[in-house]
Formats: structure tokens, C-alpha cells, sequence
């Protein structure tokens, strides 16, 4: 984190994760859990204090409740569903078993045995190192809050739980709290920890709440109902701004609004260059219900449903059942423009595994997407029957995730096959010439993209994970973010590559990483002949008008002459330099 002052502000700079300006009071997200006191009960009192407990559990089980209908309501029944995992971990009778026990035994106070029994859970839960106990873990201390709370008679505060308008400051978000992120109460919000494609980053993109992330550490440098501006475009936080920082940024802020105004203009225009070159400008979703939002920012498609939000949103695994009614629902809304549904990219930062049997020292290098959809293949196969049950109208592809190589796209496809032979024998209708394509984020696949594109119908690349694992940096890990570097030329080159080896063999290339959202790219896409983008909703306009402002001829010209450059910087500053030219410096950021 930067810091530098102006006027009596001091402005912090992070990581930008999601665009807007926003100008508020911080509440501190303070997850520091309450000191709990051992105190010794008296023996004729050890029978109340048991039921004291009991209905410390029913209480924190109403509120869970309460709280998941407001978010079925409010904001999706999808979401909602993460509360059953909490209830289920209140309801434990292993834990509660035990803290009844140990209050017979020691006669000391619910709380303080509550919290050691909690202890030695987790203690015991994260010797495993599981990414997927890991998340638990999380959920685990999130009802061990509210029941500790409950027990001492204090009210309980939780980010859905949040109704000011504020702007949060914690220092770690999950992918679970954003996603009980209430729009109108929380303006944005600001994370010590976090990259820019970290999975947080890239919700509240899809949510449209502005955030920064990787402040390092900004938590201990604010406090509770400070005026702040959050810059989520820059990255910027800026703390106690004076009065002529807040009329800069309130101007700031009214351009961006009157900005995306105009782009919404271009709404329903095709992404067409001025010699009339189409583009295919999609969306990326991670919820059902981003699907009106993505169509209301012109998106001409899905080109990235990321599926595992369901597993998320989900106590265990979605059923076939419950899979088919969402890929059917967002079809329905799509329809007859395509969705490209991805098979769950489980692994990596997001979710860990399901059965919590494997230790990972490198959770990025292993067990992750079609890796762990190919060890478990009844899962795969339930899923893909999901998928195909919705391809009846002919407007959804299947992609698979993380694909390295030949061998896996095909038996990736062979699971594919007995799954439609299924459908058939069951006489159940589907789309017998279903497109199956691969995401391109590992360098192996780019590397080979001439062979696996004899195997699929369309490349999608994920620059995400393509410059992480290309690079070898982490794409989540805010200490590193400066060597993350989507101009790097060893990604372009390989970009260039894949959608090369895609043309030579006649399958359509597109991109869904972030870097299809950064209008610096969008010329060079462009010129390398990308068929497709896809993108956060909001993006969409933005690219829009880039693409319909440039010529494919000149955009070919410009790509070749980005390629041939040799170091990251010299590239950017062709790119700042040519943006700037054609658009002006004040467009951007
Ligand atoms: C990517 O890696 O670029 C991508 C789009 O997938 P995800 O961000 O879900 O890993
Ligand atoms: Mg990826």
C-alpha cells in the first residue's frame, strides 16, 4: 500500500478491483472475535447454564433463518442457500455434545466452553491444510460469533446485518461476504487482502459494487465513521479528504455516472468495427441472476457462466435437478442468444474440494476443475446431464476449465457422450450437436491450441489464470500483484497463438479473462482477430465503443506492431499512448 498526503487527506493506493467512485462513512468489519472470561458456576446452576446454550442455539438458529429468507428475498434464493451450511454446522451434535459435557464436567460458563470446544475443531480441521475445510473454517467462526454474541446478550453484526450506507473496511473478504453484500447499504468496500482476479475482486465487479483491494494494511490506518472516498477505477482510498478533495472526486464521480449514461446508448448497437468486422461482446456471470443485468449492458450472450457459484451458494452439491432449473433459467432469459456454460472450476481459491481428502500444498497446481471433475465423474456426469437437459433450444455450449491437455479433452468428452447416451435412452430431448469448447489458461494449452482445436469447437481463453501460470504469480496474492502483468509479451504471444491455431483450424477464439474488460487491450484484440469477448456487465458498453470506433485493417496494424515490442513497459506506454490518441486522455480511469 501507498500512502501519500493532500491537504489534510492522505490518499492510500491498493489494487483497483471494481470501478465507481464512492464517498461515505467506513465501518470497520472488525472480525477480531470477543474476549470471552472463564467464570465457574455453581453447581445447583450447571442445569440452567446447559440451557442457557440450548437457547443460544435456537436464537442464533432463527436469526440464520431470518436472514436467508431476507437474502432469498432480496437478493437470490441461490444466495441464501450458504446459510444452511451454518445452520448445519450450529446444529452439530459433536460440538454441541461436547460443550454440554465439558459445562457438566468444569462447571464453567457456555461461552468460554463454546469457544474452546470451537477451538479444537478448528485446530483439528485446519492441521489438514484443505482448502475446502479452510472455507469451513470460515463458516465455522461466522456461527461461532453469532452464538457467542447471543450467549452474552450482545447484538450481532454481519455484513448482511449491515443497513447503512456505508463503505466496509476489513482486512479479508470471502467470496460468501460479498455475495451478502446489500447494494444500497453497502457503497463500496475497501480489503487488506486481495489481487486483482482474485475471486472477490471479480464478484463485485459482477455486482457493481465498487472495491479496492490489497491495501495491505489500511484496516489499522482507519477508523469506525471516518469520511472516505473509495476510487475503485484508480484503486485509491482517500481518508478524511478536506473539502476541495471531495468536490475533485464528487465531479469524478458525476463524470463516470454521466460516462456510463452515454455508453448505455450503444445498448442495443452491435459490436461492429468501421469496416465491419463483428465481435461477439458477452458477459460473465456468476449468478443466475446476473443474467437481467448482464442483458441490460447490451451483452449479446453468456460467455462465461462460472457454474461452481452454485457449490458456494450451496450446502454440498447442487442435484441434477437443481442444476438443470438454473441453466434452464438463465437459457430461457438468453435465448436465442447462446450461454456458454463452464463446468465447475472447483480448487484454486475458489471452494476447495468436496470431500476434504486431500492435502495441497499448491491448491493453484492442483486439484482444480476438470481435474477434479475427471476424478469424480458421477458429479461430472450429473452436471453435464444438467447442461445437456437445458441445450434442447440449441443456445447452450459446454466449456471445460483448465484443460492442459489432449487426453483430458477427450475423456473429459467421453463422460459427455455416456451422459447424452443417457438423455437418449431416456428419450429425454437435448442438443445432439451441443458445441463443446476448452478455456485456454494454462500456457500447455495455448501452447498446443493447434491440437486441441481439432478436438473442440471454440477456444475461450482465461488470461486470469493464463498470466498467473504463465508468469508464475499468484493472481490473489497482494504482495506480488506488481509482477502481474497482463502485457507482459510472453502472454500476448501465447494469446496471439491460440487464437492463430484456432483460425488454422477453423473453430471460433474468444476471450473471457478480465483483460477482455481493459480498453487498452480492446485495439490489440481486436487486431489479433478475436472472435469474441466476454466481460463484467458493466465493462460491455465501454468495449463497445471502442470496437465501433476503430477499423480492423488498423487494428491489425496496431497488434502487429504491440507484438513486436520486448518489454512490458514499453509496451503499455504504446498502449496508454495509442488510447490516448484515439480517445483522449480523459476517457480513461
Ligand atoms: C480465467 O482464468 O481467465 C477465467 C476467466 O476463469 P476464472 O477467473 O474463473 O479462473
Ligand atoms: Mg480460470
Amino acid at each position: 500500500m501507498k500512502k501519500k498526503s493532500k491537504g489534510i487527506c492522505t490518499i492510500y493506493r491498493g489494487i483497483p478491483a471494481s470501478p465507481g467512485v464512492v464517498i461515505g462513512k467506513v465501518f470497520l468489519l472488525n472480525r477480531e472475535s470477543i474476549e470471552v472470561v472463564e467464570e465457574k458456576i455453581p453447581e445447583n446452576e450447571v442445569s440452567k447454564e446447559i440451557l442457557k446454550f440450548k437457547k443460544a442455539i435456537n436464537d442464533t438458529k432463527e436469526e440464520l433463518l431470518k436472514t436467508r429468507e431476507k437474502v432469498a428475498k432480496q437478493i437470490d434464493p441461490d444466495h441464501a442457500k450458504i446459510f444452511d451450511a451454518q445452520i448445519m454446522i450450529l446444529e452439530d451434535e459433536l460440538i454441541s455434545n461436547a460443550v454440554i459435557e465439558k459445562i457438566k464436567q468444569s462447571h464453567s460458563n457456555a461461552e468460554f466452553v463454546y469457544r474452546k470446544v470451537i477451538e479444537e475443531t478448528v485446530k483439528a480441521l485446519s492441521a489438514t491444510k484443505d482448502e475446502y475445510l479452510k472455507e469451513r473454517i470460515l463458516d465455522i467462526h461466522a456461527v461461532e460469533n453469532r452464538l457467542i454474541y447471543n450467549l452474552l446478550g450482545i447484538k450481532h453484526l454481519t455484513v448482511e446485518s449491515i443497513n447503512l450506507p456505508v463503505i466496509l473496511v476489513a482486512r479479508s473478504l470471502s467470496p460468501a461476504d460479498v455475495v451478502h453484500m446489500k447494494k444500497g447499504s453497502i457503497l463500496g468496500f475497501a480489503a487488506d487482502l486481495g489481487g486483482r482476479t482474485s475471486h472477490v475482486a471479480i464478484l463485485a465487479k459482477s455486482m457493481g459494487i465498487p472495491a479496492v483491494v490489497g491495501l495491505k494494511n489500511f484496516f489499522d490506518q482507519v477508523t469506525d465513521k471516518q469520511s472516505i472516498i473509495l476510487d475503485g477505477l484508480k484503486g485509491e482510498m482517500v481518508v478524511c479528504p478536506d473539502e476541495e478533495t471531495l468536490v475533485e472526486y464528487e465531479k469524478r464521480r458525476k463524470f463516470i455516472l454521466k460516462k456510463t449514461e452515454e455508453l448505455s446508448e450503444l445498448k442495443s448497437l452491435p459490436a461492429v468495427t468501421l469496416d465491419g468486422r463483428k465481435i461477439e461482446l458477452s458477459a460473465n456471470i456468476e449468478f443466475p441472476t446476473d443474467t437481467a443485468y448482464a442483458l441490460e449492458y447490451g451483452a449479446e450472450g453468456i460467455g462465461l457462466f462460472r457454474t461452481e457459484y452454485l457449490y458456494i451458494t450451496h450446502a454440498g452439491f447442487p442435484t441434477e435437478e437443481e442444476q438443470h432449473q438454473v441453466y434452464q433459467e438463465v437459457m430461457e432469459k438468453v435465448h436465442p442468444k447462446s450461454v456458454i456454460l463452464r463446468t465447475f472450476d472447483l480448487g484454486g481459491d475458489k471452494f476447495g474440494h468436496h470431500d476434504g481428502s486431500l492435502v495441497e500444498a499448491n491448491p493453484f497446481l492442483g486439484w482444480r476443475a476438470i481435474r477434479a471433475s475427471l476424478d469424480l465423474p458421477d458429479m461430472f456426469k450429473i452436471q453435464l446431464r444438467a447442461m445437456l437437459k437445458a441445450s434442447a433450444k440449441k443456445s447452450i455450449k459446454i466449456m471445460f476449465p483448465m484443460i492442459s491437455e489432449i487426453e483430458e479433452l477427450k475423456k473429459a468428452k467421453a463422460i459427455l457422450n455416456e451422459a447424452k447416451e443417457e438423455l437418449k435412452r431416456k428419450k429425454i430431448p437435448y442438443d445432439e450437436k451441443i458445441p463443446v469448447g476448452i478455456m485456454v489458461e494454462i500456457p500447455s494449452a495455448a501452447l498446443a491450441a493447434d491440437i486441441l482445436a481439432k478436438e473442440c469447437d471454440f477456444f475461450s481463453i482465461g488470461t486470469n489464470d493464463l498470466i498467473q501460470y504463465t508468469l508464475a504469480v499468484d493472481r490473489g496474492n497482494e504482495k506480488i500483484a506488481h509482477l502481474y502483468q497482463s502485457f507482459h509479451p510472453a502472454v500476448l504471444r501465447l494469446i496471439k497463438e491460440t487464437v492463430d491455431a484456432g483460425h488454422r483450424n477453423g473453430i471460433w477464439v474468444g476471450l473471457c479473462g478480465e483483460m477482455a474488460a481493459d480498453p487498452l487491450a480492446t485495439t490489440l484484440f481486436v487486431g489479433m482477430g478475436m472472435d469474441e469477448l466476454s466481460t463484467s456487465a458493466m465493462a460491455i458498453p465501454e468495449i463497445k465503443k471502442i470496437i465501433r470506433s476503430i477499423s480492423f485493417e488498423d487494428a491489425k496494424k496496431h497488434a502487429s506492431e504491440v507484438l513486436k515490442l520486448t518489454t512490458i513497459d514499453e509496451i503499455k506506454r504504446f498502449l496508454i499512448e495509442d488510447y490516448a490518441r484515439r480517445f483522449g486522455k480523459e476517457n480513461k480511469g
